[in-house]
């Protein structure tokens, strides 16, 4: 019988100051919850063995597939600003990589799977709440065309789960490109650890950035394609009102995917400064911040590379005969370093314009675009409007501007703003293929969440698959009067999210 996953552990080969080698701890009693079967079948991985017993066994870490090669990887991180200088794995184990039918490289990482030499004294396990609510968040975002991590399959462990209150287990099989964090890169650099620096940084180019090759210094080209890729994502979730809560470093993949659905969060009402995290007491990661934050992630990275940056740099250097101190002139790695990181904020805005842009039916930004953008927002702030559904009625509104019952989902602050917005579209057609393109009629709401996981935990998951379902398809404009997309009622309101660690 062939093998039922096909593996092959490219980071299990580097040395073992990488990853020290941990299998999944066994669960008393698993059973499936729900198999990604399109994801199964896009990784190759066979359904039906995956719906059977033996599959299940795997799945909740009973038993180590053929090819698997499990370990707990090492890393460190700046958690809301603090140095934490080792970290790992904790409650997670990738089982190995496998290589997609379209020939791309993928992790497979059970969550939840059991106490590893990096669990910190937790007890490895994940409660079925969050379990749930990554489930259905990262798969909703890869159907928005966010890029992310996914989810391959969830199972209950038949365990009970301590935290406040007993809570039933659960594991999810947590698919990305891989689970290589800046925090993976910080852990050496802050040994002074150059030689498995570079071995990480040429795995990672082989593996996510092979056109970095043909720069002068590679690492400059990893450097500026990481950078790329985070201001890409960033763009993504300030576009879709996504606010992921904890952009600690080790919560940053190198690849450019969202990892760590924790207290992660869609915003109802608009607000720029919304947090729902609920250890987020100082608004650090708000949703106005991320840009920033993702800018202040990519400098630690950098910072990481130095020892890197510098292994080709120019002998010239040494000719400068500037006497006021160090300066980029004087160090070329430095230099490397500020011009790529310097080009964040432009390489961000760029896609974010274009992407605002869009969700108000314009192709081509302009001065004009920006301060209509900039003034919707500012009047969904002050009339507390919910962001997904004002995208969706302005497209409505184009459709038939006289329309009274559209009228009516928009508060009569709002008429001016439509008044100079209309102005500006000559291409009414264009502009409402454009924002039905672009404005999901439904996201994951928290309350729906909430919903699916109170439901869920009293033996009944019928809500979490309905939810999953109905997110596969968030551009569908048939779903607009579906209760999924309704905003909550104000006794239906999540305030705060939890990392359920
Ligand atoms: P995270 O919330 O995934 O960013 O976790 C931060 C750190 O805490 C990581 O190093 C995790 O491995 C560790 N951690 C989180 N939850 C647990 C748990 N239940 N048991 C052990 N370690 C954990
Ligand atoms: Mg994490």
């Amino acid at each position: 019988m062939p093998r039922p996953i096909n593996f092959d552990n490219s980071y299990a080969r580097l040395p073992e100051k990488f990853y020290q080698h941990q299998s999944p701890v066994p669960v008393t009693s698993p059973a499936h919850i729900r198999i990604n079967h399109d994801l199964a079948d896009m990784l190759g991985i066979d359904t039906e063995w995956l719906d059977s017993t033996d599959g299940l066994q795997v799945l909740a870490g009973n038993a180590i597939p053929e090819g698997s090669d499990p370990i707990a990887t090492v890393y460190a991180a700046h958690q809301f600003g603090n140095w934490n200088p080792q970290l790992g794995d904790g409650r997670a184990v990738l089982l190995g990589e496998v290589i997609s039918k379209d020939g791309n490289r993928y992790d497979l990482q059970l969550k939840g799977s059991g106490p590893t030499p990096y669990s910190r004294g937790g007890d490895g396990r994940a409660p079925l709440g969050p379990v749930l609510r990554e489930y259905i968040v990262c798969e909703a975002m890869f159907a928005l065309g966010v890029p992310t991590s996914r989810s391959l399959a969830a199972v209950t462990t038949g365990e009970q789960v301590y935290r406040d209150e007993a809570q039933p287990g659960a594991v999810l099989t947590r698919v990305a490109k891989s689970h290589i964090r800046i925090g993976t890169f910080q852990f050496f650099a802050a040994k002074g650890d150059t030689d498995a620096l570079k071995s990480l940084a040429d795995h990672v180019i082989e593996r996510h950035y092979p056109e970095a090759l043909e720069f002068e210094n590679p690492y400059q080209g990893l450097l500026k394609g990481v950078i790329e890729n985070t201001a890409y994502l960033v763009s993504r979730w300030q576009q879709f009102g996504f606010i992921h809560g904890v952009m600690n470093t080790d919560n940053m993949l190198i690849s450019g995917e969202t990892v760590d659905y924790g207290p992660c969060a869609f915003m109802d009402a608009y607000h720029p400064e919304a947090v729902f995290s609920s250890i987020d007491v100082g608004g650090r990661y708000a949703f106005q911040n991320q840009p920033k934050i993702a800018h202040w992630n990519l400098a630690n990275f950098a910072q990481c590379l130095m020892p890197l940056l510098a292994l080709n740099a120019d002998a010239d250097a040494n000719t400068s005969t500037n006497t006021d101190g160090p300066s980029d002139e004087d160090d070329p790695a430095l230099k490397l370093a500020r011009t790529e990181l310097d080009k964040f904020p432009d390489i961000f805005y760029t896609h974010h314009r274009q992407a605002m842009a869009a969700k108000i039916g314009i192709s081509k930004p302009d001065e004009t675009t920006d301060e209509l953008v900039r003034d919707l927002l500012a009047l969904m702030a002050q009339e507390q409007q919910d962001y997904t559904l004002t995208f969706a009625s302005l497209a409505r509104h184009i459709e038939s501007p006289t329309d009274d019952n559209n009228a009516d989902t928009l508060p009569d602050a709002f008429a001016p703003w439509l008044t100079r917005w209309l102005n500006v579209i000559d291409d009414t057609s264009a502009s409402l293929q454009l924002m039905l393109r672009t404005n999901p009629q439904i996201i994951p709401r928290n309350h729906r969440i909430e919903e699916a996981i109170q439901a869920a935990t009293l033996g009944n998951f019928e809500p979490f698959h309905t939810l999953v379902e109905r997110l596969k398809n968030p551009f569908d404009s048939a779903l607009a009067s579906s209760e999924y997309a309704l905003a909550p009622m104000p006794d239906q309101q999540v305030q705060r999210t939890f990392c359920g660690t």
